[in-house]
């Protein structure tokens, strides 16, 4: 007979492992508490303009395909890809900008119109951190770390120290690079998984490395549409999602998770449950019991490092604006000072930002003339609470990022063609997605957080209940838990034959 397996949350994480476990035979029924599917990668749609919400910048192609491969499905039947060239713009207050873009002979004017300096330092970063990323995709992406033994022995040793993840992502891009903006531009990437240039480990330099190596893509109709993808997935292989269900505790018996419960909706039981809810939310909230809990009681949850949060400006635009890129970036004055605000508690006074413009190559994510822009603000998590995401927050937030927005060459006039304007804040990603703190992603990734010290994928102490998504090994951004995905469904499978 078909196990039963029941998945809390339908982030990608959720998605995804409902995909591949279907595919796999078992029986598969999603729990979201949203009207939505999807998550943090979710959509705003306002006639005539869809917004991604979060997600945007896509790497590693090769993992989503991976999916629909793992499903024995051809991903072309789901999702188009789309190149993205450049793979970026800076801009700078100065009115200089930079493209970086994936033909080697164009990268190189263009990093030597900064300095033959700055183009050797830059490709040398290149090779050094190439080589950092064969090991850890090898060594710590691809394993799932349940067992100490698989971390703690003498080839897992030396390979974390081959990674030299000792030093910070400004620390080792200032040993190549002098160049001011060139730093800016680079250590800005390592934002992407919610830690600072100046305190993360270095081995986060690979985000920028591996975008430049092997490409950024868009999906035809935003990241949304691999949301979609999945589901598509989901119903052909006969898995159920159920939308606006609030999971309020995983029912345990004995040593076993068996089901879930929600106030106002009936038990549903099942042998396997699967949280894809942020880890240390499924920890504080739906286990009740200290006992199920292992080491992350609410008192260890509150000794544990997290992400810095966003907040996202939504632009619905009645005029082209062709000098954007698809991704671009707004590197400000006082950068460091500006970026260290987000971990210390302070909104930034001259905000750097990330500026995401799809309808560069995509006309499906506007019905009209004009374009659909988000921009991306690091700030800091619930967990400062001298700041209140209010209506004066907001403003304060806003005017200050469009006043600097428009010191990109030709956006001087942005603010008259905003036929549309919406905002993200801390407390929204909190209150939607049960993010805990309101972070980005959750669980910070640092050195003390990684591989087998962040939380396992399977339950140490609950049998039949095991985790997926940002806050879990190996880490955050779309990517990286589809990884998880793959790593969980392999534990499962693992368990399963024994
Ligand atoms: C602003 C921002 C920008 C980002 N940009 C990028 C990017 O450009 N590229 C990239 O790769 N990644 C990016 N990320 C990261 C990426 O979006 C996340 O890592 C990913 O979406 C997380 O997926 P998940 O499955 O872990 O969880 P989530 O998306 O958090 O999904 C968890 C789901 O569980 C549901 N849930 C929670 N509690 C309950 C409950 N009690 N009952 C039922 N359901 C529940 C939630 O509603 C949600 O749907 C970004 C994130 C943010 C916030």
């Amino acid at each position: 007979m078909k196990k039963s397996v029941l998945i809390i949350g339908s982030g990608i994480g959720g998605l995804s492992t409902a995909v591949r476990l279907l595919s796999k035979g078992y029986d598969v029924k999603v729990y979201e508490k949203e009207n939505t599917i999807g998550g943090k990668t979710n959509q705003l749609v306002h006639n005539p303009f869809t917004f991604d919400l979060t997600a945007s910048i896509l790497m590693n192609r090769e993992i989503y395909e991976e999916v629909f491969y793992d499903a024995s499905l051809d991903y072309k039947n789901y999702i188009e890809f789309i190149e993205v060239d450049p793979i970026y713009r800076s801009f700078y207050p100065d009115e200089t900008f930079y493209d970086f873009t994936r033909d080697l002979v164009s990268l190189i004017r263009n990093l030597e119109s900064i300095s033959t300096e700055a183009a050797i330092g830059y490709m040398k970063l290149l090779a050094e951190v190439y080589e950092r990323y064969t090991i850890a995709n090898d060594h710590f992406l691809q394993q799932s770390f349940e067992n100490p033994f698989d971390f703690f022995n003498i080839s897992s040793i030396i390979n974390a120290l081959k990674t030299k993840a000792f030093s910070t992502p400004h620390q080792l891009i200032s040993e190549y690079i002098k160049d001011e903006k060139l730093q800016q531009f680079l250590c800005y990437q390592s934002l992407y998984v919610g830690i600072s240039p100046y305190e993360g480990p270095s081995i986060y330099t690979l985000v920028p490395v591996v975008s430049q190596l092997y490409g950024l893509w868009h999906l035809k109709g935003g990241m949304y549409s691999y949301v979609k993808a999945l589901e598509k997935a989901i119903y052909q292989l006969g898995g159920v999602i159920k939308t606006n269900y609030t999971v309020d505790e995983i029912i345990i018996s004995g040593d076993k998770a068996i089901g879930i419960k929600s106030k106002d909706k009936d038990a549903v039981f099942a042998d396997i449950v699967i949280s894809n809810a942020d880890f240390p939310y499924t920890m504080d909230t739906l286990l009740k019991n200290d006992v199920h809990k292992g080491k992350y009681t609410t008192s260890k949850l509150d000794d544990l490092k997290y992400t810095c949060s966003t907040f996202i400006i939504y632009l619905g635009l009645k005029k082209r604006y062709p000098q954007l890129s698809v991704h671009n970036l707004y590197l400000n004055v006082d950068f460091k000072e500006n970026i260290d605000s987000a971990f210390t508690g302070h909104l930034p006074i001259h905000p750097s930002f990330y500026i995401y413009c799809p309808t560069r190559v995509d006309d499906s994510m506007i019905a009209s003339d004009g374009e659909c822009i988000s921009i991306v603000v690091r700030v800091p998590n619930l967990f400062f609470k001298n700041i209140t995401w209010n209506e004066d927050t907001v403003k304060f937030m806003r005017n200050k990022t469009i006043s600097a927005l428009k010191n990109i060459p030709d956006l001087g006039d942005i603010e008259e063609n905003i036929v549309y304007e919406n905002y993200l804040t801390p407390q929204d990603l909190k209150n939607s997605f049960n993010s805990y703190g309101g972070t980005a992603f959750g669980l910070s990734p640092t050195l003390t957080q990684t591989n087998y010290f962040r939380p396992h994928l399977k339950s140490d102490s609950v049998k039949n209940l095991y985790f997926v998504g940002s806050s879990v090994h190996p880490g955050p951004g779309v990517s990286i838990v589809l990884l998880s995905s793959k790593l969980v469904v392999q534990e499962i499978l693992k368990d399963d034959t024994l």
